[in-house]
């Protein structure tokens, strides 16, 4: 395992990542703060935020370099060009993760370490209006199932971890070929650890096997990507599942052992145009599955589908200001849908 020191007192370069597109504030405090401990190191902006507000960031951010996109490869480039340093790029085994299936993150330097994130996959193949999961990740991609369970082991053996949360988009897309023989490989290990979904999982996929694998694995927070009963909205927003499988892949999971109370199931609130009845219907359709609904506001994310209609729908400046982009203000909201209502939904199952 390489590790490299993080603690350079001359940095050649910083590189600084962003998540929500609204949490853009906080990276600017970073910036800040680092531009003044570092006063010469160029910083380079990557992430989430960096690529889905590229022009935002480039004006406000106040870094050398904003890297608009996801490829490792071209930001190893940067990094080679702007410092003189060769990386042999040819050392990557897996060209799709370069660094993630060679370098783990440095979780470890966290002082208490009670869980930590994994990816095993990129991006999605599916294309829901209101997801920027293929925009940001190109092409769907999963790493060599074996190389993702030494770093489960890694943790789980090395540091102690008991939870794991899968930061997948598709953990179950293709499961032949990645989900079934990485958890295969993780009951074969004998690696126990609580793993987490909070992502959610393709319902469509969820068989009697699948189901199995979660549980005898070790799953303990299943979270199923339903966001609504309306077929409409279902075939609208890109068909990603129907009620049909919704309750058959219940049905699975309760098969092999779990809980309704356990089968966390998100229903979204607030997409445009939405009616508060819509959401409505979903709970009592998610209730009546034995599952758990749990209420998801929209959040608009640019480059997606979705993101024009949610401009005309807003009360705010979603266009410029990606703060308007924070869910809590639930964005699209409407006499149709009004934080009223949201508010009521939710105390509603609070008290279920
Ligand atoms: S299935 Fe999930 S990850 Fe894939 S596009 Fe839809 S919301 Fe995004």
């Amino acid at each position: 395992m390489k590790r490299f020191s993080i603690l350079e007192e001359k940095p050649d370069i910083i590189g600084i990542t962003s998540g929500m597109t609204y949490w853009y504030p906080g990276v600017f405090k970073v910036i800040e703060i680092t531009k003044k401990v570092f006063v010469n190191a160029p910083i380079i902006l990557g992430g989430i935020y960096a690529t889905l507000c590229y022009e935002h960031a480039k004006k406000h951010s106040g870094v050398d370099i904003v890297f608009n996109g996801r490829g490792e490869l071209e930001i190893l480039k940067l990094v080679s060009d702007l410092t003189g340093f060769e990386i042999g790029l040819s050392e990557f085994r897996n060209p799709q993760f370069p660094i993630r299936d060679e370098i783990y993150p440095a979780f470890d330097l966290y002082p208490k370490l009670d869980y930590v994130c994994i990816s095993t996959s990129r991006g999605c193949p599916l294309k829901c209006t209101y997801c920027a999961s293929s925009f940001l990740g190109k092409a769907f991609s999963t790493r060599d199932s074996f190389r993702a369970v030494d770093e489960i082991e890694y943790w789980t053996k090395k540091h102690g971890v008991n939870n794991i949360a899968f930061y997948d988009d598709a953990l179950l897309i293709e499961p032949s070929k990645h989900f079934i023989p990485m958890m295969i490989e993780v009951i074969k290990r004998g690696i126990s650890c609580n793993f987490h979904v909070p992502n959610a999982i393709h319902i469509r996929e969820i068989d009697e096997e699948i189901a199995s694998l979660l549980f005898r694995g070790g799953f303990k927070t299943i979270r199923l990507g339903f966001e609504t009963s309306s077929e409409t909205t279902q075939i609208e927003t890109g068909g990603k599942v129907d009620n049909q499988e919704f309750r058959k892949a219940v049905k699975n999971l309760m098969r092999v052992g779990y809980s309704g109370e356990e089968i966390g199931v998100y229903l979204m609130v607030g997409l445009p145009g939405q009616r508060v009845g819509e959401v409505e219907e979903g709970i009592a359709f998610v209730k009546e599955s034995g599952a758990n609904p749990m209420l998801v506001e929209y959040s608009p994310v640019p480059h997606t589908p979705l993101f024009e209609k949610a401009i005309k729908a807003s009360p705010f400046d979603i266009e410029n200001e990606p703060l308007f982009h924070n869910n809590s203000i639930l964005p699209c909201q409407w006499e149709g849908l009004t934080i009223a209502d949201y508010r009521r939904l939710k105390e509603g199952l609070r008290r279920k």
